[in-house]
């Protein structure tokens, strides 16, 4: 159950990373206590009932200054090679 995370990217605007961040996160999760005989417990089946992002900083800056948030399929920066027409 772990595909229902949104495709949230980050990207720091100061060094351009956007592969490495500190996330802070606040999860609420509601699972299944199961416990054997011997008091040994199984966490069966957690479903994330919120998940709230506190703070997101650049793992290289050390700050969550000039991160931006980013959605999936945005143009990242990357510079995509564009096909040249062929000359003739
Ligand atoms: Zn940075």
């Amino acid at each position: 159950m772990d595909k229902t995370e949104p495709k949230v990217r980050y990207r720091c605007d100061l060094c351009g990373n956007i592969t490495r961040f500190d996330i802070v996160e606040s999860m609420t999760v509601k699972s299944f206590y199961h416990y054997g005989i011997d008091g040994e417990l199984n966490k069966e089946d957690p479903v994330t009932i919120t998940r709230v992002i506190e703070s997101v900083s650049c793992r290289w800056c050390n700050s969550p200054k000039n991160v931006k948030e980013i959605q999936e399929g945005q143009d990242l920066g990357e510079d995509h090679a564009t096909e040249h027409p062929a000359e003739s």
